[in-house]
């Protein structure tokens, strides 16, 4: 039931813990969310094999900690070369369990490859200091591993959230337990083994998933992880969060958005359509960057909501694995639910359907590219993240007006603007309370840029050289010189 692949030896629906695939007594399955037809079948692992993975992390960290940063290197180089290699299944793989369009799929693997490149060179660029000190003293601080790691993932980028972080664990020198998520854990097996036949040994990157709650519990409390890494909803990353207080893990949350994408009326026209669908349609909606809210000034307004329909309504929608498509299906019910439900919200308050509105007939799980005026913050809309194919444009008049708007919410994770105005962009860059901010462009996610929120949108940044600091530590080493 998987899909036509090549060579694909390398796949298996099996997690690895310590170099070895795990069966299990209790197992779940795996959909293809365009045609609910089972994909595979996993084992379903929760609190002993949790431990179990850990323990073979401890054990591996103890050799793969002291390997030279050359080596760490060179492997993330070979397995590199091998998810190009394997680019097409990947991708395919992709689609199948995600939904996504085949051409965002393999642009995903790109993207996933892409850190796994980027932490390959930062391994060895991991400089220390040499601090001035007195005359009988000298100050060193050198940087070390933090430890074994614990990393849970989601499933709307089922490659790229996962090379994020465990290429800069194991360029770091850390060891890791990855628990990605249960839509999508065959991507995460793929990866992992072709990590292995890359060399990585055993141990040093292990995949487990089934009982979410019970292996999330373990990676959060046991002692031995001392670092723990988390992409999703932002209720989850709370909660896992708390749960890491106990034995004071280092933290990372890369949690929801809820990006506001600002329309000026001196902005260029094309560019902010093109902005708009880059952000908005991606991943058919399912990105925690994409634009939740489209604010519009009253000038350009009418303009920007016929150009953006035009767009909008000449989407292909449909299965990705069937011919080039632009837009594909909503992962689960609930997804499609929640979709459908800010639609019927901002319906009954007022808003009106420019295109779209309702379930496609591509299948149960597709909507219609939708676009949405009369959009006004008190719509549900407004305040939760739709994670789907609908654009609410909002109305607005002044650049203040606009400002207040788009930072009245607790996420604060990507912003976009597009104005020809260069005072006004600076102006709106330092206005908006995010953090990262797209301005005449709507995609903000690279490897070489640091990726990650402020307020409740999350803890630390991925990618960029800065994205490895996660996995580190500063050691301070204070020589008495006679
Ligand atoms: P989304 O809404 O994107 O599915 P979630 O936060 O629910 O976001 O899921 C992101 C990841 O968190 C998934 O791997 C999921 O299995 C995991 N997850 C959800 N709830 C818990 C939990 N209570 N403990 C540990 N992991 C969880």
């Amino acid at each position: 039931t998987i899909p036509p692949l090549g060579r694909n030896d390398f796949l298996t629906s099996q997690p690895i813990i310590d170099g070895t695939e795990v069966e299990a007594a209790s197992t779940f399955t795996v959909a293809n969310p365009a045609t609910g037809g089972t994909l595979a079948t996993v084992a379903l692992l929760g609190e002993a094999e949790t431990r179990r993975s850990i323990e073979s992390n401890s054990r591996a960290y103890a050799d793969w900690r002291k390997r030279s940063a050359q080596e760490r290197a060179r492997l993330l180089q070979d397995w590199l070369a091998l998810v190009r290699l394997h680019r097409q299944d990947l991708g395919l793989l992709m689609t199948a369990e995600q939904g996504k369009p085949l051409a965002e799929a393999l642009g995903e693997v790109d993207y996933a490859a892409s850190f796994i490149q980027w932490f390959a060179e930062e391994a060895r660029r991991l400089y220390g200091e040499v601090i001035p000190a007195s005359s009988d003293r000298r100050i060193i601080v050198i940087r070390q591993p933090v430890g074994v790691a614990g990393a849970i993932t989601p499933w709307n980028f089922p490659a790229a959230m996962i090379t994020r972080k465990v290429a800069p664990a194991l360029a770091a020198g850390c060891t890791v337990t990855l628990k990605p998520s249960e839509l999508t854990p065959l991507t995460a097996f793929a990866l992992a083994k072709l990590a292995l036949e890359a060399g990585f040994p055993p141990g040093v990157f292990n995949v487990v998933c089934g009982d979410a709650p019970a292996i999330g519990s373990v990676l959060t409390s046991h002692p031995d992880v001392t670092k723990f890494t988390f992409t999703g909803s932002t209720a989850v990353g709370k909660l896992l969060t708390a749960q890491c207080a106990a034995t004071l893990k280092r933290v990372s949350m890369e949690l929801g958005g809820n990006a506001p994408l600002l329309v000026f009326d001196d902005a260029d026209l094309d560019q902010a359509v093109e902005g708009a669908i880059a952000s908005k349609f991606r991943n058919t909606g399912q990105t925690c960057v994409c634009a939740n809210r489209i604010l519009v000034q009253g000038g350009i307004h009418d303009r920007f909501v016929e150009a953006l329909a035009a767009r909008v309504s000449a989407f292909t929608v449909g299965n990705g694995l069937e011919g080039a498509t632009d837009q594909g299906p909503l992962i689960t019910r609930a997804a499609f639910d929640k979709v459908q439900g800010h639609v019927a919200d901002a319906l009954a308050q007022g808003g009106g359907i420019v295109t779209g509105g309702k379930r496609h007939d591509a299948g149960e799980l597709f909507f219609q590219p939708t676009v949405l005026t009369g959009a006004n913050p008190t719509m549900r809309l407004a305040d939760e993240e739709t994670f789907g194919p609908v654009a609410p444009v909002f109305r607005f008049d002044t650049e203040a007006e606009a400002l207040a708007l788009a930072n009245a919410t607790r996420s604060g994770l990507a912003a976009y603007a597009f104005t020809r105005d260069i005072d006004r962009a600076w102006r709106v860059a330092e206005g908006l309370e995010t953090g990262m901010v797209g301005m005449n462009n709507g995609i903000v996610s690279t490897e070489t840029a640091p990726f990650g929120g402020i307020k409740e949108s999350g803890l630390g940044r991925e990618g960029s050289r800065h994205g490895i600091d996660e996995f580190l530590e500063m050691k301070t080493i204070n020589l008495g010189v006679r």
